[in-house]
């Protein structure tokens, strides 16, 4: 299958926090494009041939607004089908909310993707997101809701390649340090696949501002500032590849065995276990297992990190 979904994590800055954030997004987190560098990132995407869709997504986007915009109008005038991710902090009101969505709506976007469930408001209180899909609504703008439900009795869905909705919060990032604690668990010797991810030929990926390309979170397939995202796919072969080649041959149990890794402690999924037994592979495998914030090393900044072009600031 050919990549045809590209998703940028425009910034891993977020105004939250919140538990089952599997990039451990937070205000202190750096790494942000600047608009040259979404320019490039189009570009190698266009250069591919077989992109059809490009979102832009966080952390939080809408915290570098003009970026994310700029980013959006020229994602739709390369011709990608666009669409933006967000947590809508920004809906404080309907009317403040048209306010935020109209330039968006001018950029033209086909999917306002918005996060409305009890990880993003408190209970009683009322949905910024029920706001700003009423304001989308008046705007003609088409939004769908991401709503994470509670990770208790999850079980992994036929959805490989496609962004998480309606489904149980996953167990890796913060979610496996905040959210595992009491849940059922299970033998690792059971975790022989990867029930989410392509990891053969991935149709879509996740690039940060480093430029990193993220076959699932925090497992890297190469970097797009060093090789071009078209010489970098057609290279790529997953069975040489030191993360993704286990896990292909035999899910996240073979990752542990390959690699002489035998945790204690007990595992409630698939996710879990793989995000645990990465978590102890940082210092063998650091070009494939980044950036380090994605495992919750808020210091550790990749090797490029120096980049003048890519923007370190963290939340404005
Ligand atoms: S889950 Fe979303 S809203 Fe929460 S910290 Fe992560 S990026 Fe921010
Ligand atoms: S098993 Fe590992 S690679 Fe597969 S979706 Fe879960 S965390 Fe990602």
């Amino acid at each position: 299958m050919p990549l045809t979904g590209v998703h940028i994590l425009l910034t891993y800055a977020c105004n939250f926090e919140c538990d089952h954030c599997f990039l451990f997004c937070s205000p202190r987190a750096r790494g942000t494009f600047t608009i040259a560098r979404v320019r490039q990132l189009l570009e190698q995407a266009r250069d591919l041939g077989t992109v059809s869709s490009v979102y832009i997504e966080g952390g939080e986007p809408f915290l570098y607004y003009p970026v994310m915009v700029e980013g959006l109008r020229l994602a739709r005038e390369s011709g990608f089908r666009t669409g933006v991710v967000s947590n809508c902090y920004w809906a404080t009101s309907k009317e403040d909310a048209a306010l935020w969505l109209k330039p968006v709506t001018a950029a033209g976007i086909d999917d306002l993707s918005l996060s409305d469930d009890m990880f993003h408001h408190g209970p009683g209180e009322e949905s910024p997101a029920a706001r700003a899909v009423s304001a989308a609504t008046e705007l003609g703008l088409a939004s769908t809701s991401i709503c994470i439900e509670n990770p208790q009795g999850q079980s992994p869905q036929d959805n490989k390649g496609k962004p998480v909705v309606g489904a149980g919060a996953m167990i890796r990032g913060r979610a496996a340090e905040k959210l595992a604690e009491g849940l059922s668990t299970r033998d690792a010797d059971t975790f022989r696949t990867c029930p989410y991810e392509d990891l053969v030929s991935p149709g879509r990926v996740h690039i940060d501002a480093f430029g990193n390309v993220h076959a699932c979170q925090g497992v890297s397939i190469g970097n797009i500032w060093r090789k071009p995202l078209k010489t970098l796919m057609s290279e790529y072969n997953s069975q040489a590849h030191p993360i993704c080649g286990p896990l292909v041959r035999g899910g996240p149990r073979a990752l542990a065995l390959e690699h002489g890794i035998e945790l204690e402690g007990e595992f409630v999924d698939e996710c879990h276990y793989c995000y645990s037994v990465r978590r102890t592979l940082l210092d063998r495998f650091p070009e494939a297992l980044t950036p380090p914030l994605v495992y919750g090393i808020e210091d550790g900044l990749p090797p490029d990190a120096h980049d003048p072009t890519v923007n370190h600031q963290s939340s404005p």
